[in-house]
């Protein structure tokens, strides 16, 4: 492969530290902040590997090769597993906001800059670990204020696409290869471009172009801001738009997902309703507008770096669809 045409790019890190406060915690519900289910839609423009409960995974350390399989069972739910699809989502949650790094794309944070170093205390926790959690040391963990579900896919067909062989990049004491750094830390978040599937030898079961699976997100406790952000990171942003990377062999041009947000139900919202336990459904039109608001407040509560959404944006939107992957062994 030519390093020209490497599959991905950089979302530059911050100058500056994360903003870091106490967690809310989930111990009760705060009727001045948002607690309820997001609904979503995610529909393929790609190829998805799914997962049915079994993965057979192949380690060949000495070769620094790793490979995943799916083992097929027969009449089995298909899902994009929930880890999954936190994961996508954090990638982005931390990317687009003042938080910590860690999830890095590379599976070494050794040469992510200092100043970002992970949360390790639960009364000082970035954006992203306050939604998506954190574990310290001793008693400092936080479960974080969203959660998900496995994604159950509700339509389309399951194929069988065959992409080139993946070669886990090299890691440990030799560390990243030199064109990631600058200096002796790394520019930013990787992430892979969209594009057009490329061909291999290597066998992966998918859920096609055009299927469908049902997510739900759980919040509590976030304020519109915090909202907001999840949202931009959920592709939602109404200048930024964008889809989703998610599951095995996104190198290769599989995994490209679009979020469409179908409900908001909230519990016992007594700010909104005015009942406690109500459980207030939002759909649109109304909720396309809440959304906007909500994306807002992550500016005014300053969750959301506007240069990294640009530099998510341009990787991520749809357009780069239609990019080849680059050929040949990776
Ligand atoms: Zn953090």
């Amino acid at each position: 492969m030519n390093p020209n045409d490497k599959p991905y790019d950089f979302v530059l890190f911050p100058d500056g530290s994360p903003e870091r406060r106490s967690g809310d915690g989930h111990y009760r519900f705060d009727a001045e902040r948002l607690s309820g289910v997001l609904k979503l839609d995610l529909v393929a423009h790609r190829p998805v590997q799914v997962a049915s409960g079994f993965l057979d995974v192949l380690r060949m350390k000495g070769q620094d090769v790793v490979v995943a399989r799916e083992v097929t069972v027969r009449g089995s739910v298909r899902v994009i597993p929930g880890s999954s699809l936190k994961g996508a989502v954090r990638s982005l949650v931390e990317a687009l906001s003042p938080s910590c790094v860690r999830v890095t794309g590379w599976r070494s944070r050794s040469a992510a800059p200092r100043r970002l170093n992970p949360c390790s205390r639960v009364d000082a926790l970035c954006p992203a670990c306050r939604l998506f959690g954190m574990s310290g040391r001793g008693r400092e963990n936080y479960a974080g204020q969203v959660g998900c579900e496995d994604a159950v896919m509700v339509d389309g067909k399951i194929v069988l696409v065959r992409v080139p062989l993946l070669w886990a990049p090299a890691r440990g004491r030799r560390g990243l290869p030199a064109r990631y750094l600058e200096g002796r830390e790394a520019k930013g978040r990787k992430f892979y471009f969209h594009g057009k599937p490329a061909r291999g030898p290597d066998a992966r079961i998918a859920a096609g172009t055009g299927s469908v699976f049902r997510a739900r997100f759980h919040f509590a406790n976030l304020t519109d801001g915090e909202m907001g952000l999840l949202l931009v990171a959920l592709g939602q942003h109404p200048e930024y738009p964008f889809l989703l990377k998610i599951g095995a062999a996104k190198p290769v041009g599989l995994g490209s997902v679009e979020v469409r947000v179908r409900r908001i139900t909230f519990l016992g919202d007594l700010r909104r309703s005015g009942r406690a336990g109500g459980g207030e459904v939002l759909e649109s039109p109304e909720l396309r507008e809440k959304m906007r608001q909500w994306m807002e407040a992550a500016a005014s509560e300053n969750l959301l770096n506007r240069e990294a959404l640009e530099e998510v944006w341009s990787i991520l939107r749809q357009e780069t669809l239609t990019r080849t992957a680059p050929e040949g062994p990776y």
